[in-house]
């Protein structure tokens, strides 16, 4: 039987996933090793610090990638960064392939004029920081204003403008990071609006987040029903599948009924980002108004301005670049996943960046992991174990990380919640017995 040893870099969905392929790809004569090394205490990547509180359902993949830590020859090693305490050269030396999965955290700019006010945040910041990441924990979020602008059409402005727009009592009962349930619950913000440069029919939210909004108990939900009409009217009947039950799922929203909470979300359209106004903070979000000239989308000319104090913009991360990691357009340089000239190979979405669900990631990894084994030599190499160069160094072990999990599990029962995320680094280690 030979052991292959395989690193795998980023234990997030795709990491994971590359794991389980590696796992389903062993043969009676052939299996792996594998060792993941995560920046963090805590493993999940974005299941843990991107997906929305308030969507417990999704976070049950985890349960698949317990099954895989704990399944066959595998070690976590959490707290341990690649590109600060270890290097690329060494687990290409030390392991017969790596898998760089470390995910695209960091937020694309607008690049306007005012995007530094205090006030102006990322999505790829405020997210993090309501999820409990070590590194947002001490975000400053102001929320002493009536109004928030969300930039963007895509799922994630959407969980932004959700978490913003809930009664905060609604968040008791998930795992949302206490110091973010304290803030909202102090929250002056009453008006949220979610603003897309572009038509209803070209937001990229999927239709079971939209058509969950009709059902938020505290919000009102605003859309121009003229705007969803026109769109609906102008792509007739051949829109695509996914494209028509957006439009209804919106059509659905501007036809409800009135209600009167004291918070509200406006989903509103065809508004490009110009500028951010303010002396010192944010006061005010300018937008070109655009249109639809032959299929285009074109300035009028016109702007609008809406009087804000907070301005948070989700419009796409991009991968961080990594030292001695081929790095190409916000994302690990790759050709089908492999990197080309070593032993590297890349998957989720360092690879193809900020796009697809969880499930995505399980098809991208599995086509990557079939090229890697393919690419593999006849006999592993005979290297020492990279983990002796760790000694000293506080790694948290798969052993440490179920510790972790057990903790904030029993605290969250306490308090119904599925669990209570503690937020510092420092703390996690302690829980982990380091
Ligand atoms: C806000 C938000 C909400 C989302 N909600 C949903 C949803 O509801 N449903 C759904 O299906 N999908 C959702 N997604 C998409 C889903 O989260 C992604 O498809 C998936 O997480 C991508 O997996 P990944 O492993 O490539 O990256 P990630 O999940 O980002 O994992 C990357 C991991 O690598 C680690 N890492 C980074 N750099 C290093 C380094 N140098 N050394 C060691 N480790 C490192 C990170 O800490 C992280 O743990 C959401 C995404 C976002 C941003």
């Amino acid at each position: 039987m030979s052991t292959f040893r395989i690193a795998i870099v980023g234990a997030g969905p795709a990491g994971y996933f590359a794991a389980q392929a590696l796992q389903n790809s062993a043969t009676e004569d052939r299996d792996f090793a594998i060792d993941m090394f995560e920046r963090l205490p805590t493993p999940w990547g974005l299941v843990r610090s991107g997906v929305a509180p308030d969507h417990p359902k999704i976070k049950t993949v985890a349960k698949v990638f317990e099954k895989i830590a704990t399944a066959g020859n595998f070690r976590l090693f959490g707290n341990v960064e690649l590109g600060t305490d270890i290097t690329a050269e060494q687990l290409q030396s030390h392991y017969d392939a790596v898998v760089i999965s470390t995910g695209s955290a960091l937020g694309r700019k607008l690049g306007i004029p005012g995007e530094g006010l205090f006030g102006s945040l990322s999505a790829a910041d405020f997210v993090p920081w309501y999820n409990a990441h070590p590194d947002f924990a001490d975000l400053e979020v102001p929320l002493d204003c009536d109004t928030a602008v969300i930039i963007g059409a895509g799922n994630v402005a959407m969980d932004v403008a959700r978490m913003l727009a809930l009664e905060p009592s609604e968040l008791d009962s998930t795992d949302t990071a206490d110091h973010a349930i304290a803030a909202l619950r102090k929250s002056s913000v009453r008006q949220v609006y979610l603003c897309a440069r572009r038509g209803p029919e070209h937001a990229a939210f999927t239709s079971p987040e939209l058509r969950e909004l009709p059902k938020l108990e505290h919000t009102n939900v605003l859309i121009n029903k003229a705007q969803v009409t026109d769109a609906q009217v102008r792509l007739g009947e051949g829109a695509e599948k996914d494209v028509r039950s957006n439009l209804e799922a919106m059509s659905l929203i501007a036809g409800l009924e009135e209600t009167h909470h004291e918070r509200t979300m406006h989903l509103e359209f065809f508004l490009a980002p110009q500028e951010i106004l303010g002396n010192g903070r944010v006061e005010e979000m300018v937008f070109g108004i655009n249109t639809l000239v032959n299929g285009e989308i074109v300035p009028t000319g016109e702007t609008r301005s809406i009087k804000c104090g907070l301005v948070i913009s989700a419009i796409g991360y991009q991968a961080e670049s990594i030292d001695g990691v081929p790095y190409k357009s916000g994302k690990i340089a790759n050709v089908d996943g492999r990197i080309e000239g070593t032993n590297m190979y890349t998957v989720g979405w360092a690879k193809r960046g900020p796009s697809g669900v969880i499930g995505t990631n399980k098809s991208d990894a599995s086509d990557v992991m079939k090229l890697l084994v393919g690419d593999l030599a006849t006999q592993p190499k005979q290297e020492s174990d990279l983990a002796q160069s760790l000694v000293g160094h506080r790694v948290v072990t798969q052993e440490g990380w179920e510790k972790i999990n057990a903790a904030e599990v029993a605290a969250g029962e306490l308090l119904n919640k599925p669990r209570r995320k503690e937020s510092k680094a420092d703390e996690l280690l302690k829980m982990a017995g380091l």
